[in-house]
């Protein structure tokens, strides 16, 4: 019943968005509610009817959901694309219904299912407080329950300090205080040399067979560790930083273009395409971006020790010669860079570690956009125009 939900919730989410699509091309819109009326009728005639009215109405609420994120923040969230089979599969539970059964178990109500068990591994405060649950199948046919609850709030002492990040392809965060964090290999060597010989199992393989499927199950197995433990190292990260520090700087990067024009086209390939293709592969463009959405959720949840509420400020700076800049005496030229890790400057003679220098450069451009005009502080990503007409 859950791969049929799945199912269902995928196929009502493309509907929807292919529907919405070609509103936009005629001159009418489209609304959820809309929406949900075409899809009573679709009920009514075809074998969506079999399935459960309240996991693919939710599908549509998703979608709209989706659609008001973008508009509202572009630069944050992208337009809402097609679900694919095999990769987004996960549906919603509204109207949730949850009880404890004991220290590690609670259950869960899903339609058409009725109670099913899930283990407890958050305070279960915080799962009563949620609102809504997502039901999702990972690659490794691992099934998840996550639930929606307001963020809980992060109590902190204000240090007055302010920190600039710079987020390195080498896989690092350096901060201006001259602190590197390194994102950890995730895979032990002994983990790397068993996914080695399960791929070339799986390279002889009769497509097909139960037993390939069961090679690929056990791959897909070591990338959910490897994906646990990068999420597991961005939460003790952003934690850290937001415990530290009052006012947080950051690049405003596009880090889908910075990942994305690595690679350049066939006729003008890429500059460092080697190198760049290897951070492709060993840090993702959603690692950083997941550090930059936990960066931005807990800095707007943190409170004095009292309780009353104090965000700490992001403050997303544009990216412009950071990395050319003398911190020292702010003399830019290409060839202050001496290699991919030294920064010697051409005036002042000024030598430091490279990204050091570009995090203090970035700090000091964060407090000069905080010093501008009457609201001193972005919290979350600069705003964008929405993309209005020009999207249509
Ligand atoms: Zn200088």
């Amino acid at each position: 019943m859950f791969v049929r939900h799945c199912a269902d919730a995928r196929y009502v989410w493309n509907l929807g968005l292919e529907q919405r699509s070609f509103w936009r091309r005629g001159m009418s819109s489209v609304s959820v509610y809309d929406q949900k009326r075409s899809l009573t009728d679709a009920r009514q005639h075809t074998w969506l009817g079999d399935g459960s009215s309240v996991v693919q109405q939710q599908a549509l609420f998703d979608l709209d959901r989706a659609f008001k994120n973008w508009w509202r923040n572009p630069s944050h969230f992208s337009r809402p694309t097609w679900r694919k089979a095999g990769i987004h599969e996960g549906f919603a539970i509204r109207d949730l219904s949850i009880r404890r059964i004991n220290r590690k178990w609670g259950e869960v109500l899903v339609p058409k299912c009725g109670w099913v068990r899930f283990r407890v591994t958050r305070q279960w405060a915080d799962i009563c407080a949620g609102t809504s649950a997502r039901v999702t199948l990972d690659r490794a046919g691992r099934w998840h329950v996550s639930f929606t609850a307001p963020p809980p709030a992060f109590k902190r002492q204000p240090t007055g300090a302010v920190v600039g990040l710079d987020m390195g392809i080498a896989a690092t965060v350096t901060t201006s205080d001259g602190e590197y964090r390194r994102m950890p290999d995730h895979l032990t060597p002994g983990e790397v040399q068993r996914k080695r010989r399960l791929e070339r199992k799986l390279a002889r393989q009769k497509k097909g067979s139960k037993r390939r499927e069961q090679t690929k199950r056990q791959i897909a197995g070591l990338s959910a560790r490897e994906a646990d433990r990068r999420k597991d190292w961005i939460e003790k990260t952003t934690t850290d930083l937001v415990r530290e520090y009052d006012v947080i700087c950051i690049e405003d990067l596009k880090v889908k273009n910075m990942v994305h024009t690595a690679r350049g086209t066939v006729a003008s390939p890429g500059k460092n395409v080697r190198q760049k293709a290897g951070l492709n592969r060993s840090i993702s463009s959603q690692a950083w971006a997941l550090l930059r959405k936990r960066l931005c959720d807990k800095a707007a949840a943190a409170t004095d020790p009292d309780g009353s509420p104090s965000p700490v400020a992001v403050v997303a700076v544009p990216p412009a010669y950071t990395s050319q800049r003398c911190s020292a005496c702010g003399h830019t030229t290409q060839e202050n860079r001496e290699s991919q890790a030294a920064f010697l400057c051409r005036a002042c003679g000024h030598a430091d570690n490279a990204d050091v220098n570009a995090a203090i450069n970035i700090r000091a451009a964060g407090l000069a956009v905080a010093g501008r005009g009457g609201t001193p502080v972005v919290v979350g990503p600069v705003k964008r125009q929405p993309p209005g007409l020009a999207a249509a």
